[in-house]
């Protein structure tokens, strides 16, 4: 892929923030990266490495001090419906039902109210939440929330979709249906998604590949293929011999970055011990 045909495109990409007192604070520096149309990239990285700001850059809610961010080829300089970001807070408007929080965004867009009501019930379809239309926020599990604030992203129809890391305030169990539904609204979509994370299970279960940072400053440390084979709906993927390989993959590149703590949180559920992996891939 070059730079030419890629959806998303950033060439020598660094941030720095002035310092109170003077000088600057580095959190990315050299960052190239391409993301192909249709792409599920994942960016994985201990904390304060700089993925929300990449993913600011890449939104256009912040512009870069050195290097180049561009969208088919064309430089972001600031914010557009083409991209849409959801974030771990969901950030619904608590005064209006699900249905009105997915028309809020339609609102600017000059759409009739029906077209908008229309839209919007498709999308909240989409997102499992048909019969929930009428729901106001605090009638609304977390899981739902999220559904609901994914909705409303989707429903400008942005060829980009910003995920920074919206499911970590979610317990396990919702994570990981929200990580399925999210791969099926990826593949009857086609949207390039970009999403953010800490959570090496996460990163290799959603990425078709996985981009690591370093630690503080960000930069790229290695892009990883992910290819688990077919996703079949009866099989446990997770625990899969490919599964763990993959893991144990992502897992090496980010343990010299992470402080101690942050090892053991980010591999949970534990990376199996070198034996019993041996023996999974055997
Ligand atoms: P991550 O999302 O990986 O946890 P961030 O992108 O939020 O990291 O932040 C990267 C680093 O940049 C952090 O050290 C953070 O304190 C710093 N930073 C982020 N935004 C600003 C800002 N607006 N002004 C100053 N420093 C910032
Ligand atoms: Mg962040």
């Amino acid at each position: 892929m070059t730079a030419q045909n890629a959806k998303i495109s950033l060439t020598g990409v660094g941030k720095t923030f002035p310092v109170r007192g003077g000088g600057v604070f580095t959190a990315l520096s050299g960052i190239d990266l391409d993301v192909a149309e249709g792409e599920f990239l994942v960016v994985v990285g201990p904390s304060g490495c700089g993925k929300s700001t990449l993913l600011d850059l890449i939104g256009g809610l912040a512009r870069p001090t050195a290097g180049r961010v561009a969208i088919d080829g064309v430089e972001v300089t600031g914010p557009a419906l083409d991209r849409a970001v959801v974030f771990q807070q969901y950030a619904l408007l608590p005064w209006r039902t699900a249905l009105r929080n997915v028309e809020f965004g339609l609102e600017a867009k000059g759409l009739r109210r029906r077209e908008r009501t229309e839209i919007a019930r498709h999308h909240l379809d989409l997102v499992g939440l048909s019969g929930f239309e009428d729901r106001y926020p605090h009638e609304l599990s977390g899981g739902m929330k999220q559904r609901v604030a994914i909705a409303r992203s989707l429903a400008h129809d942005p060829g980009v979709l910003l995920m920074d890391e919206p499911f970590a305030a979610l317990d396990a169990q919702t994570r990981d249906t929200l990580q399925d539904e999210l791969l099926r609204i990826w593949a009857t979509t086609g949207k390039t998604v970009v999403f953010i994370t800490h959570g090496i299970d996460e990163a290799v279960y959603l990425g078709g590949r996985v981009a690591v940072l370093t630690s503080r400053p960000g930069r790229v440390k290695e892009i990883v293929d992910i290819d688990l084979g077919p996703r079949d709906e009866r099989e446990d993927l997770r625990s899969s011999p490919a599964f763990a390989e993959h893991r144990h993959r992502v897992w090496s590149l980010l343990k010299d970055e992470l402080p101690k703590d942050e090892v053991r949180a980010a591999q949970r559920p534990a990376v199996p011990a070198p034996r019993e992996e041996a023996a999974a891939r055997g």
